[in-house]
Order: C-alpha cells, then structure tokens, then sequence
C-alpha cells in the first residue's frame, strides 16, 4: 500500500472513531443519562463533533486525497475508486461548513432536544418554537454553505445530506400516486365488512417476557447479539456504534405486544444491515459504510413489514408465542396475529400508525418541512397546518400538540429533509421483495419453518456488503432491475389488505 493511501486510511478512521465516541455519548443519552446531564453532554458533544471535522477538513487530508486519486493503480480498482469518489464527495462538502458552524448545530442540537422533551411533556408548542426557529435557521446556512453561490433549491439541499441524489421534486413524483391509491385503498378498507378481530391486541403480558421474547426473535433472523445489545428508550432507535457494537432500543407496554415486536423487528432491520457491511478492517472508508438513509430504512421496512407482516412470518412466530407466553395466547391462530399486525387504525402518532397510513403522515411532514425551510410557512402557523392536514389526510383530530407536532424528535435535532426518507425506504424495499421472491424459491415456505437465513444472506449479498460502491439510485437498479418506483409499493398493500378484508380485486 502506498504511503499517501495508507495516511488517507488512518486519518479517515480517526474520523471515524471520533463520530463512534459521538454515537455513544447519543445512545447514553438517550436510555442511561440523568436528566441533569443535559447540560454538559452538550459541551461534550460539541467538542467531539468539532474534532472530527476538524480532522477531517485538514489539509494533509486533502493532500493524501488528492495523491490517491492521481494514483493509476487505485483509480483502476473498481472499489478503491468508489471509495475516492464517495471521500471526495464527503471532503468537499465538509470543506464548505466552517467548524464554528459545526459546533454551533451540534451544541443546539442536544440542547434543543433537551428543550423538545421538555416541549412535548408540557405538550406546549410555544415553549418549542424559538427552538424551531433556531433550527430552520442553522439548516439555511447549512445550506448555504453547500450551495456555495450556487442558485441550488434549500430544500433539495437539506433532502442530499440524507439521501444523496435525490430532490424534492422527485420526491413529489413519487409520493403524488402513492398518495392517491393510499387514500383510495383506506377508503375501500373502511368500507370493508369484515374487521380484523381485537383478539391480539391488549393481551396484557410482562414486559420482562416482552423483552426475552423480542430479543430471541431478533436473534433467530439473524441479529448478532454478541456484536449488538436490545435496550430500551422513549424513542426507539438503532446505532451503529463501531466494529463489533450495533445497538437497538425498543419500548415496551403490557399490553402492546405487537407494537414492541414490530419496532424492534424494525431496529434489528437497521442494525443487520450494519452488521452485514464489513467493516473491521475498512472502518472509516465509505465501503464500510451504510449508503443513504432511504436505503437504510429500506432494510427496517423490510424486516418490519415485508417479514413481519406476513402470513408466513406467523406461521412460525404464532406458536412460539403462544408457548413462551402460554398461557396468555392460547387458542391464538397464524391468521390473529396476521390480520391484528395489519388491521389499518389510523392513527395521529407516526410511529403507532400502520402500514398504510403510515405513508401519509411522511407526506405531511414533508410538504410542511419544506414550505418551512423554504420560508412559505411560518412556525407560528405550524400547529394549525398540522392538525388541519391531518383532519383532511387521515379524518383525526389531532388531541394536543404533544400528539402533533411536538411528537417526532427530527425537529429538534436540527434534521430537515430526513422524514421523506421513511417512504423511500418502503418504496425500495417493495421493489426489492419482490426481487427476492424471483431469487430466493420456497421463501414462503422458509418463513414458516422459522428459516430466514436465507432473507439475510440474499440482502447481505446483494446490498450490505457493497457498503457505499454504488449509489442509491444505482443499487436500485442493480438489486430491482428498475429505476425507484410507486408500483411495488401500491401493489404489496393492495395484494395484503386485499388479503387481510377480503377487499374485491381490481
Ligand atoms: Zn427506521
């Protein structure tokens, strides 16, 4: 190895190392931290995120960048030249924040999140709002550092830190017809006869079983929990600590079974996709790294919903419930679970609302972040835009602020142009479903025997492995032998809700 390409590893997984010591002090805060932490967890957080891009902007890193992209032998590796490509992308783009601005977002970050669950506790909105506004006005300069006196939407700006590539518009594109058969599909299943039975739904069972149950399913898909622990918070998440440490959190109350297997079926999604990137040897490099968040979400969303929504998944999951819980779940049939996991209950919390619905809170948060961040729609006039487009979307009232606006975290750490990630996850994980059942025979038949082994190698093979080689749009097309599309996504609801309220085909 060169000496320039060895100096541009080293000090990219100093990098590294610096943004995994920032994991772990959020995941700390998040589930173990006393309430009056807050406040130097802050300064700690500032000063670790000053570091890293520090490190990372320096001009000897710069120079070793440069050297290896003149460098013939790594330009014509087909993977050392995706990692210089994807390096200089980051390098660029980091180059154009300055470190004060830096350290500014992440102090505001923590102490805004600190003002948020405060916010939400009260449900007062109005306590919030200077933060918001603190917020919004971080992420246009964000942006204006990236646009670098370029004419570049804010929007699409703030959407290319998440997702890259992508813009607001697209995203338009794909969300209107989604958006219409979700509207449609919603009304076909209020008009439905048959209801899926509440037989599943308020057992009340310990939440000490709870979580060995969550934890022994997690295990069985293919969760490495000598590399990984299952813990709990308010919110639940998934982070990829470093080599070796990929951490989940769920939460969990007696009597929502289903809602605290389908979230950490979710997080462990998020966390095998992790764990499938090798990364010991390659930590810093963007081969090691997960490509985009839509592509993330895409490997929760497939787990979650792909697998744990199925008939095949509770084929085996139904009587190992009912053993480990017996004899709470006796007499529970494949098919209860299966039509409670997928009964459609609109509801004005995202993370409680179901598959289909779902979509349409993503929709709404996108159309109001952007008039936001485009400066179309004023704080002051959020709360009232939210409940509104609720009452229209999803026919509820929204209760109070704490069950509206305030309800997601995004906000509050400064993520703008994040949400609209949660729905191309979904789209990308239909089209590569579908894919799989073309490649993998028997998958039904594999589900139901508990054997989803198979599920993660192919995505392994197929997706994890390849860290960021290819882009988003490019692995897309590479797994899904397509371009991202709303099709996959429409006809997976249809075909399970046609299933699930025996709607007529159409
Ligand atoms: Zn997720």
């Amino acid at each position: 190895m060169s000496e320039h390409h060895r100096e541009l590893r080293r000090r990219l997984r100093e990098v590294a190392t610096l943004h995994s010591v920032s994991a772990l002090l959020s995941w700390d805060q998040e589930t173990m931290m006393p309430a009056r932490g807050g406040a130097f967890r802050a300064e700690q957080h500032a000063l670790v995120a000053r570091l890293a891009h520090e490190t990372f902007v320096h001009p000897a890193m710069g120079e070793a960048l440069a050297a290896c992209e003149a460098d013939p032998a790594l330009a014509g590796d087909p993977v050392q030249a995706a990692n210089l490509r994807e390096i200089r992308r980051d390098y660029d783009r980091a180059r154009r924040l300055p470190a004060e601005l830096v350290a500014e977002m992440s102090e505001t970050n923590s102490r805004s999140l600190e003002a948020w669950k405060t916010a939400r506790a009260e449900s007062s909105f109005e306590r919030f709002r200077p933060w918001l506004d603190r917020q919004l006005e971080l992420n246009r300069r964000k942006a204006a550092c990236y646009a670098d006196g370029g004419d570049a939407d804010v929007y699409d700006i703030l959407v290319d830190c998440f997702e890259p590539g992508m813009t607001g518009a697209e995203i338009e594109r794909l969300f209107a017809p989604l958006r219409r058969a979700s509207v449609e599909l919603h009304r076909e299943v209020g008009d439905a006869e048959l209801r899926p039975s509440g037989k599943v739904r308020g057992i009340e069972l310990s939440v000490a079983d709870q979580k060995r149950f969550n934890a022994r399913v997690v295990e069985r898909l293919g969760f490495d929990l000598a590399g990984g622990r299952l813990d709990v918070s308010t919110h639940p998440f998934s982070t990829a600590i470093g080599p070796g440490d990929t951490r989940i959190t769920t939460r969990y109350r007696a009597d929502k079974f289903v809602d605290a297997l389908s979230s950490t079926l979710h997080e462990a999604g998020h966390a095998m996709y992790e764990q499938g990137i090798p990364r010991e040897a390659e930590f810093g490099q963007p081969i090691a790294e997960s490509v985009s968040l839509g592509i993330h979400e895409s490997q929760s969303r497939l787990w979650e919903n792909h697998v744990g929504r199925s008939r095949a998944f509770w084929e085996w999951a139904a009587p190992e419930a009912r053993s480990f819980f017996a004899p709470a779940m006796d007499g529970l049939e494949p098919r209860d679970f299966f039509r409670a996991v997928n009964a459609v209950r609109p509801h004005p919390i995202r993370v409680e609302s179901d598959e289909l619905t779902y979509n349409l809170h993503i929709m709404l948060r996108f159309d109001l972040e952007r008039a936001m961040v485009r400066g179309e729609l004023s704080t002051a006039d959020l709360p009232a835009a939210w409940n509104d487009r609720v009452r229209s979307d999803l026919g509820l009232d929204v209760p109070d602020d704490r069950r509206g606006c305030l309800q997601d975290i995004h906000w509050a750490m400064g993520s703008f142009g994040y949400f609209p990630t949660y729905t191309l996850g979904n789209l990308y994980a239909a089209q590569f479903w579908n894919a799989l059942e073309v490649e993998v025979p028997g998958l039904e038949e594999r589900m139901a025997r508990g054997e989803f082994g198979v599920i993660l190698d192919w995505l392994r093979e197929r997706i994890h492995r390849h860290g960021r080689r290819y882009t988003a749009a490019e692995l897309c097309r590479r797994v899904a032998g397509e371009a991202l599309g709303h099709e996959a996504l429409i006809g997976h609801l249809r075909r399970k809700l046609g299933d699930v309220y025996r709607l007529a085909p159409t």
